[in-house]
């Protein structure tokens, strides 16, 4: 059966059944807690969520939300507590059931660049993942995975000698050259200067649309992913909040977590919404940009605090007990100290 191919024999669990009518990774109920003997921490708490083939799906939370966990468990270089991760429909074999963990289809690069040789030059460190038994292939496959990312003029170089956004090109190149049909990244864009961080950003997402590759990210920072993800996993403390596409989870985030999180939204109870002349039952997210400032002497709002951003500012407006955090798209307009009438021109009512 055509099946066959698509599960390599040093991938499969022993007794498994194929499950239909999956996306090509889906979890199913993961749970996963560190610490034996004391109270143990769930790192990841009961995770169900598909993974869709030839996209970019980026894990996103804060700081221990259970991203990297969620990653290795995908993976298969974490046991579970309970649940499993189905790939094409086939069960990921946990450490205890692979000798070599880490499934067969797919590629991690990690934080950091332990896996880079420092001391050997680019090209070998990327040709070191191909056997030696056809050499054209080799040098081929290596050639081609350089120019991908844009490294090939640094073939010859020594990774002690490279930047960061550098190395993490040689990292993600070392990962691709074996054609993996998933890529993870762990966080790729924390050692990458941020004028090179959207130049890799594309090459990633053109890799993707050439190829087909399958791309699954874990970031703390959402802005820097928003543009590149097709699809958002949203942790908080390992449960999932929310998951949908960037553009619909920015529009109408269906909490406060996601929505500030994705948006520095305000969030407003009803109370404050009512003060700013928004009669509702329920609290509101409004994104800084969903607010208009309007200087008015007699204004009951005063800017207590501007902080410059290029071609915006963002003001901290403030009446005394009501902070709310806006975007002048005309910087200089409201110095510290202006009264300002603060309208909220949209909003988007949370649970
Ligand atoms: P994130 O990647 O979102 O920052 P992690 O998945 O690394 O979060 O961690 C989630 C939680 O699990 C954190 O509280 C972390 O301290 C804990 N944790 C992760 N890995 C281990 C480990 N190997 N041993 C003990 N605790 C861990
Ligand atoms: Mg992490």
């Amino acid at each position: 059966m055509a099946l066959t191919h698509t599960h390599p024999p040093s991938c499969s669990v022993p007794h498994d059944v194929h499950r239909e009518g999956l996306p090509l990774i889906h979890g199913e109920g993961l749970s996963r807690a560190f610490g034996e003997g004391k109270e143990p921490v769930a790192a990841v708490s009961d995770l169900t969520f598909g993974i869709n083939e030839g996209k970019i799906t980026a894990i996103i939370g804060e700081s221990g939300s259970g991203k990297s966990t969620l990653l290795r468990l995908i993976y298969g270089l974490l046991e579970p507590d309970s649940g499993a991760v189905r790939y094409r429909g086939w069960r990921v074999p946990t450490p205890r059931e692979k000798l070599i963990p880490g499934h067969d289809a797919m590629r991690m690069v990690s934080q950091g660049f332990d896996d880079l040789n420092t001391y050997a030059n680019v090209w070998d460190n990327v040709a070191s993942q191909l056997p030696n038994t056809d050499l054209d292939s080799k040098y081929g496959k290596t050639t081609e995975t350089l120019q991908r990312l844009r490294i090939d003029h640094l073939a010859k170089q020594r990774i002690a000698d490279l930047s960061g956004g550098e190395k993490q090109r040689v990292a993600i190149s070392r990962a691709l050259v074996n054609e993996p049909e998933v890529l993870l990244l762990d966080e790729p864009f924390n050692q990458v200067d941020a004028s090179f961080r959207e130049a890799l950003q594309e090459d990633i997402r053109g890799i993707v649309e050439k190829t087909g590759l399958t791309v699954v990210l874990v970031s703390h920072d959402p802005a820097e992913v928003l543009s590149m993800a097709d699809e958002l996993i949203v942790l908080k403390q390992g449960r999932l909040v929310a998951s949908a596409k960037p553009t619909l989870l920015y529009r109408f985030p269906p909490n406060a977590y996601t929505a500030r999180l994705l948006a520095k939204s305000n969030i407003f109870s009803a109370a404050d919404a009512g003060t700013l002349g928004i009669n509702s039952r329920v609290a509101l997210a409004v994104h800084p940009e969903w607010l208009e400032l309007n200087a008015r002497p007699e204004a009951g709002f005063m800017v207590q605090d501007v902080r410059f951003k290029g071609f915006y500012e963002e003001l901290l407006v403030s009446n005394g007990t009501l902070r709310v955090i806006a975007i002048n798209p005309q910087p200089g307009a409201f110095p510290m100290g202006t009264r300002v009438d603060v309208k909220v021109r949209q909003y988007h009512p949370l649970r």
